[in-house]
């Protein structure tokens, strides 16, 4: 990163860079979680949950990517050695081994729960000290408040 550009990172960049990776971490089992979670599914609205799987499988990946760029930008590395993604994830990953729709939406709600809570950490750790990180976490978070919403409301449907 440029010279100005690290000089205006007010945290502690080590830190930062531990707490991005894990987020980082979590992005990557997110998807995998939605994305195999999209081809078991069976069960009541199977089809709708599929399609609401696999949508957010694809912004999962999207929040790596971004996240995968702000940490090489602050000069760090994104994690390259899988068993220690598996290691330094905040939020674990759930496999999908019962395939109903109602138990694979019950864990992504509980993934993407963990998910708002540590982006929130990282924002109040950022909050007026790095705004290129802020602005990009609260794009991910905002995101991830929608997928909590999303499965919510299916779950919802499944009950009325
Ligand atoms: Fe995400
Ligand atoms: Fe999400
Ligand atoms: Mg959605």
């Amino acid at each position: 990163m440029g010279t100005k550009g690290k000089e205006i990172v007010g945290v502690d960049v080590n830190q930062l860079l531990e707490m991005l990776n894990k987020a980082y971490a979590d992005e990557w089992l997110a998807y995998y979680q939605y994305w195999v979670g999209a081809k078991v599914a069976v069960g009541q609205m199977r089809g709708v949950v599929a399609g609401e799987l696999e949508e957010h499988a694809g912004e999962e990946l999207e929040h790596a990517q971004m996240l995968a760029e702000r940490i090489l930008t602050l000069g760090g590395t994104p994690l390259l050695n899988l068993q220690v993604l598996l290691q330094q994830t905040n939020c674990g990953y759930e496999e999908p081994s019962d395939p109903s729709t109602r138990k694979l939406v019950e864990q992504n709600i509980k993934g993407e729960q963990c998910a708002i809570i540590t982006y929130k950490k990282i924002l109040d750790f950022v909050k007026d000290k790095d705004p290129i990180t802020y602005h990009l976490v609260l794009e991910i978070m905002e995101d991830e408040v929608e997928h909590e919403e999303d499965l919510e409301a299916i779950l919802d449907d499944m009950n009325a």
